[in-house]
């Protein structure tokens, strides 16, 4: 692990953490040792390099409670409009270095750990991810979390604590094989939990009808356990909630099993009960209509409007009126923001809660119910939309559904209303589908439900409101947004690439941390010849430092002057890994058959989840690690061309090797990916793009100019116009004799001789249901590709370029994104300069 940045020398030298004072890293190293030996049992001649992180995060983790406390105190005291943004996913990643530079107690730290002789970025590594997500989604939440703190806006993040998050991924022979995330199994250092804040969240049961008014009755109840994670703002002394459900069964449940003296079967039989937070789904982008699914789904929404409507009613406001009755300014004081459809339910739900429980007559209810909530949309593929069947609904949330049902009777009213005579609109507008099994549509839900629905990047609002929901934006103009994705430049550059922020700062100073549009100065440096090799040279040892964990972990050897060429996300069809595949091949061809002409050496990188029961996906795992067999094999390909698939994609893993991208591959279909994030990481971190047309990739070019991104590729329009043309991927096979040998290598079993039928089912997807089109992009995707070697030969365009890139990036922060939210969709103000008094770091002084 001597590798050149984990140098210490190195880090200290990096001005931006600051430099450490010696009674920080003295009280730190005291700390430290208290924690070693009363938190961890330990002394320094038995603690393994586990105790010692343990030590350290309890130690940071200090620095953060009289903060936290005091964040709280704050809004309890101010009371300002809370937003709550609920999620069934929270990608958060590892917690203890993001902690560290938010507090600014990096270098302190780091100091301490070398005077007491411990690596620290050893103990780092021992962090297990917080995996309680699949992919962009879960990982726009964490970056929200991140910038709602740093804008000093009073936000909750509500979501499940999984017991086992996003299966770890392990390549054998080729193939993904999953095995259990286990991530509490050493405890969780950073949550706390609040057993005396459990709450009840009811399944099953009927609804009684008296005198007019609906009860749910003779349900079964589950209760929700809340624990508590800190969510620090950077710099501002702001820590905010990031509040967890837990499963837990109530000591009644399977009463009737006691009195038959069934003893051991009941407690067996808790099981069912605490199985609702057990395990993540770990699809993505794909909607599997399962009941514990869907109880997942309630159980977050119950809990948390049981939380959210408690806090409104003891807010400083409400205290003033002991016997509260009004909801009035509930919408005023409440911002409910849900992550795609995953957490609708909210809607029934909060007007069951308004209606039954608390007694508001139905419009009313209606009113604050809409002005509380809005949607965003995540994907427009129809396999991803959620349409839950009636029957399930009917069983596990009788109430519910009628609430559904109803809610769709008055907008079905609406809607004649407003377009008389229309009956094909109504059946299309419905939340309830009634062809084939009747299937409530959750996307229809949200949408009447809320008062603002936004896509995730420029061109997905436009196609969700001129296709996917075009009758909705006819009803509703007004309440349809874009809200273009971002990422949170602490983590996606500050922490990871502190080589690259280092040389950063030292020309334009820090204010990009938290504006990242102060990124847009460096380009006043880009015939800087200086500047620009000293961003090479970070990239260099970036590069390098990623050739040796590539040694390490699957034993290949990398030339780190070839161009690391990654493509890293979520392994789908949409996402058009395959095509990324075929460009291999055909360079594999080309020295193949000219070994001696002149070639731009290339690492191509893979790395992905698949979802365990997608076929076609792991089938495309299998693909890339059997064509890398035989090229990294090859003698004759030598050092020109490597593959390397990056086993267990993950946050942190992103962390690691986006710092060492040259070539950031972003190629799926036009109109299928909603935003991407991960484009947006590969930018902040220098390296460039090729892609298509699609998602916010439309919006990089229009900030760095098309003369800085390698675009290709049909647009959305003309994917439209080839579909409605009718389009035939066989007659590109036939007309192009590049894709036939790279098709019929794969077909013949080129690249899996032991079993030459194995990729019959990717040849013929690819010849006869080319759902994505792969064959109609693959000769400009071949020749763009051509272009990126051609400019990567020349060192000082390729640095320009990458400092173009870096330097126009500012838009993709997520504190953008975040303060669009905020005045757009939620009615309250960002405060980036604001900070709270920073507490005494010793809670006893207090
Ligand atoms: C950012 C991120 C993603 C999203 O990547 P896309 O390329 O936008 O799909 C997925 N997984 C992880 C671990 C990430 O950090």
């Amino acid at each position: 692990m001597a590798a050149p940045q984990s140098d210490h020398d190195k880090r200290k030298q990096i001005s931006i953490r600051g430099i450490a004072p010696v009674e920080n890293v003295a009280n730190v190293k005291k700390t430290f040792n208290r924690h070693l030996h009363y938190t961890l049992v330990k002394d320094r001649n038995v603690a393994t390099p586990r105790d010692y992180y343990y030590a350290l995060a309890h130690t940071v983790r200090d620095h953060l409670t009289g903060r936290w406390i005091r964040t709280q105190q704050h809004y309890y005291d101010k009371d300002p409009k809370r937003v709550y943004y609920l999620s069934l996913e929270f990608y958060m990643g590892r917690t203890l270095s993001n902690t560290m530079v938010n507090l600014g107690i990096q270098s302190s730290c780091d100091e301490a750990m070398y005077q007491l002789g411990l690596d620290i970025e050893e103990l780092e590594e021992i962090e297990e991810d917080a995996g309680l997500g699949n992919g962009g989604l879960g990982r726009l939440a964490a970056c929200f979390l991140d910038s709602m703190a740093t804008l000093g806006l009073a936000a909750y993040g509500y979501g499940i604590r999984y017991d086992y998050g996003i299966f770890q991924q392990k390549i054998e022979n080729g193939w993904q094989v999953e095995e259990p995330d286990d991530w509490l199994r050493y405890g969780n250092p950073w949550e706390k939990a609040r057993p005396e804040y459990v709450l009840p969240v009811n399944f099953y049961g009927r609804v009684e009808e008296k005198d007019g008014k609906s009860k749910w009755v003779d349900t079964q109840v589950v209760f929700a356990m809340p624990y508590d994670s800190p969510i620090p703002g950077y710099g501002n002394n702001t820590v905010n909630t990031m509040r967890l459900w837990s499963a837990k069964a109530p000591n009644s449940f399977n009463l009737r099993f006691f009195n038959s003296g069934e003893y051991i079967n009941a407690v067996c039989d808790r099981n069912q009960a605490e199985n609702i937070s057990r395990v993540l789904y770990p699809n993505d982008n794909f909607f599997e209509g399962k009941e514990l699914r869907l109880r997942q789904e309630y159980f977050l929404v119950a809990a948390t409007l049981q939380d959210i409507i408690r806090r409104f009613k003891s807010s400083r406001f409400g205290s003033r009126d002991p016997v509260r009755t009004s909801f009035d300014n509930f919408p005023d004081k409440v911002a409910i923001q849900l992550n795609d459809t995953h957490p609708a339910l909210a809607i029934p739900e909060l007007m069951r809660v308004f209606v039954d429980v608390e007694g508001i007559p139905w419009a009313k209810a209606w009113d604050l119910c809409v002005r509380a909530c809005a949607y965003t949309n995540h994907t427009v593929l129809p396999e991803a939309l959620e349409r839950w069947p009636v029957h399930l609904l009917e069983k596990l949330l009788p109430r519910h559904l009628q609430i559904m049902f109803y809610i769709n009777y008055l907008f079905l009213e609406e809607v004649k209303k407003k377009f008389p005579g229309d009956h094909a609109r109504l059946g299309r507008m419905s939340i309830v589908e009634e062809h084939g099994e009747k299937k409530i549509n959750m996307a229809h839900l949200a949408i009447i439900g809320s008062h603002a629905i936004n896509g995730v990047a420029a061109i997905h609002s436009e196609i969700i409101r001129q296709n996917t929901f075009k009758d909705f934006a006819e009803m509703y103009p007004e309440r349809f947004q874009n809200k273009t994705n971002g990422i949170t430049p602490r983590r996606w550059l500050l922490l990871c690439n502190p080589g690259l922020a280092d040389v950063i700062a030292e020309k334009i100073g820090e204010e990009w941390v938290t504006n990242l549009y102060a990124l847009k100065q460096l380009k006043q440096y880009e015939n800087d010849e200086n500047f620009l090799r000293s961003i090479m040279k970070v990239k260099t040892e970036n590069k390098m430092k990623l050739a040796s964990y590539i040694k390490e972990q699957f034993n290949i050897e990398v030339n780190t002057s070839s161009m690391f060429d990654m493509q890293v996300k979520r392994i789908h069809e949409y996402k058009r890994q395959l095509l990324n595949v075929l460009h291999m091949i055909v360079l594999y061809n080309r020295i193949k058959k000219n070994p001696n002409a002149p070639f731009v050496p290339r690492t191509i990188m893979i790395g992905g989840k698949a979802a365990p029961g997608y076929h076609m996906a792991k089938l495309i795992i299998k693909l890339v690690t059997s064509v890398g067999n035989i090229v990294n094999n090859d003698p004759i390909i030598g050092d020109k061309l490597k593959i390397v698939y990056l086993e267990n994609y993950r946050v942190s893993l992103a962390e690691k090797i986006i710092p060492a991208a040259d070539l950031s591959e972003q190629i799926s279909t036009a109109g299928t990916e909603a935003s991407g994030t991960g484009n947006m990481k590969f930018q902040l971190n220098g390296a460039l793009t090729i892609g298509t047309l699609d998602g916010a990739n439309v919006e990089m070019q229009e900030e760095m100019g098309p003369e800085n991104i390698f675009i290709f590729g049909m647009t959305v329009e003309e994917v439209e116009a080839l579909k409605v043309k009718g389009y035939v991927s066989k007659d590109y096979y036939d007309t192009n004799p590049e894709i036939r040998l790279v098709l019929d290598q794969i077909n013949q079993g080129y690249f899996n001789p032991d079993e030459p039928a194995l990729f019959h089912d990717i040849y013929n997807s690819l010849l006869y249901h080319d759902r994505f089109m792969l064959l109609a992009d693959f000769d400009a995707y071949i020749k763009c590709q051509d272009r990126v070697s051609k400019t990567f030969k020349d060192n000082m365009l390729w640095a320009k370029m990458c400092l173009h890139n870096i330097a126009s990036s500012g838009k993709f922060s997520s504190d953008r994104t975040i303060a669009e939210y905020a005045r757009e969709i939620w009615g309250c103000e960002p405060n980036p300069e604001s900070k709270l008094p920073a507490p005494h770091e010793n809670p006893l002084d207090e």
